[in-house]
């Protein structure tokens, strides 16, 4: 209801576009199309038994009909589960039983091996849904009515169930609520300065929050359109920017486009937005890439449970390495030892409270109960501070913190020496099993393309010329590429167990 009051006046302008150089494309979708569409298919989920509060899981490439999808599962009082259309039949089959939704939808060409797995899970109806508009949703809903009567729906009813990425062990899955994605793209739509007529050049998946909530979400309230590429290629990238006027990416992306000698000042010039999150930009990106095309990237931080949490300003310094101040209505905090609140450049444990904040892990009580604390703090897991300026700086996670010799190390503080060296491209540093030191320091650096240099006695002499000794790596590996998930987080718990005999 809240998206359909900012449709535009003349609902025949677009709302996704499909160019011709994607899968399915050229297709136009308009907000008039997007009405119709969600109307059938939300009259084609009601007549499959989907009542509020009943899942709707998803496994499908991304397309405009996702998007549909998305939305006519709201608009029936159902939950959104998407997938990461990575993920296995095994993989599946544990979101499935979790999630016991009423309707499973995936790839047509999935359907064979998925649907023992759905039927096992209790899941009442099987649809396809393939890149192009086909499968098997699109034609039975295709000769549905599109007058559908909206389920109302309260603030606390639950809209989604997104899973998280799995970085850091296995993925849960947040309930988010109504309240959650109305106030947090309302707040983003605000803080961000949409105007009328901005076009989003949209490259991400759509089964995370980036991709779905952020992106897409901002570009309703706006009544705006997006331009759908199904999934980053910095050629792509160059050909559509000169439309568009913001762009919402991953720390890859903005290191591919800086890698592609189109990326300059001028192919960047329509654009009045770029912004980064789901994992750490590097510093170092964000000032080559101002260098490169005079735009600063606005870098945000937020998590599938909370929505966004903090964003550089809009107007005012966007200062690299930093995540910004908090959003308008997130209450933030760092706390150290017992949860004592910490005050100005002390690091400890993020916590943040507000309407954006998910109320708990779908079926997960006792962890709920761990992480959520009396008054409604949710404690994050990343380690960060708050500067004098107001500034919040990501550390890292509680997680990834070494404990080498009973000293703590963090390490962001390593890796942000490492990367400081000639010919380093990125690098990880990690703790792996140690008979003496319980865990030791490790490091992986992948170095620039091209280069050979450094070797790891250079990596070491210049930690020990910055660093306490307990901090200095004791091992460092080379790689070609850090191991990355989809949203192009560094996957730490992989370079664990590829080393973990390493002190043995
Ligand atoms: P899991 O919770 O399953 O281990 P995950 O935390 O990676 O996985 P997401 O919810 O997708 O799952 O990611 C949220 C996390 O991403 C944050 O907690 C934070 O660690 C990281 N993150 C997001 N944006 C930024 C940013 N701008 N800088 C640094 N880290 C970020
Ligand atoms: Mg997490």
């Amino acid at each position: 209801a809240l998206f359909r009051s900012r449709f535009p006046a003349d609902t025949g302008r677009p709302f996704i576009e499909v160019p011709d150089d994607q899968p399915g494309g050229p297709r136009v979708w308009s907000y008039a199309d997007l009405d119709a569409a969600t109307g059938r298919y939300a009259r084609l989920l009601a007549d499959l038994g989907v009542r509020k509060g009943d899942r709707v899981a998803v496994q499908v490439e991304k397309s405009p009909e996702s998007i549909v999808l998305y939305l006519a599962t709201v608009r029936a009082g159902g939950v959104y589960l998407p997938l990461n259309p990575a993920y296995t039949r095994a993989e599946v089959e544990y979101f499935l039983t979790d999630a016991e939704p009423r309707v499973f939808v995936c790839r047509p060409e999935t359907a064979e091996t998925l649907a023992p797995v759905a039927s096992a899970a209790g899941v009442a109806a099987l649809l396809t849904l393939g890149t192009h508009g086909d499968g098997t949703l699109p034609e039975r809903a295709a000769a549905g009515d599109p007058a559908f009567d909206t389920v109302p729906a309260g603030p606390d009813d639950l809209a989604a169930i997104l899973y998280t990425s799995g970085t850091t062990g296995r993925s849960k899955g947040a309930m988010l609520s109504h309240r959650n994605l109305s106030s947090n793209a309302l707040t983003l739509h605000a803080y961000w300065g949409f105007r009328p007529d901005d076009v989003l050049l949209h490259a991400l998946p759509i089964f995370h929050t980036h991709g779905l909530f952020v992106a897409t979400n901002c570009v309703l309230l706006n009544g705006g359109a997006m331009i759908f590429l199904a999934k980053f290629d910095a050629d792509a990238m160059l050909r559509h920017l000169p439309r568009a006027t913001v762009v919402m990416g991953v720390p890859t992306f903005y290191t591919r486009l800086l890698a592609h000698p189109g990326l300059t000042r001028e192919a960047t010039a329509h654009v009045r937005l770029f912004v980064s999150g789901s994992a750490p930009l590097l510093a170092d990106t964000h000032r080559e890439f101002s260098a490169r095309t005079g735009q600063a990237i606005l870098e945000r931080y937020g998590m599938t449970e909370t929505g966004m949490l903090t964003s550089n300003p809009l107007d005012g310094e966007r200062i690299p390495g930093t995540v910004g101040f908090p959003l308008p209505e997130v209450e933030l905090r760092v706390t150290g030892e017992g949860g004592a609140v910490l005050g100005t450049d002390e690091v400890g444990t993020i916590e943040v409270r507000g309407p954006n904040v998910f109320s708990g892990y779908w079926r997960m009580p006792e962890k709920t109960k761990q992480e959520i604390r009396e008054g409604g703090w949710f404690i994050t897991g990343d380690v960060g501070k708050v500067d004098g300026r107001g500034y919040v700086h990501i550390v890292g996670r509680a997680k990834d913190l070494i404990i080498s010799g009973g000293f703590n190390v963090y390490p962001k503080e390593v890796e942000t020496v490492i990367d400081a060296i000639p010919g380093v491209s990125e690098s990880a540093v990690v703790g792996l099993p140690h008979p003496d030191f319980g865990e030791a320091v490790a490091a992986v650096v992948q170095r620039r393309a091209g280069s050979d240099a450094p070797a790891e006695a250079d990596v070491v002499a210049a930690c020990k010329e910055q660093l306490a000794n307990f901090k200095v790596p004791k091992r460092v590996f080379f790689v070609d590429e850090l191991p990355r998930n989809s949203m192009g987080k560094v996957q730490k718990n992989l370079l664990r167990d590829r080393h973990a005999d390493v002190f043995g």
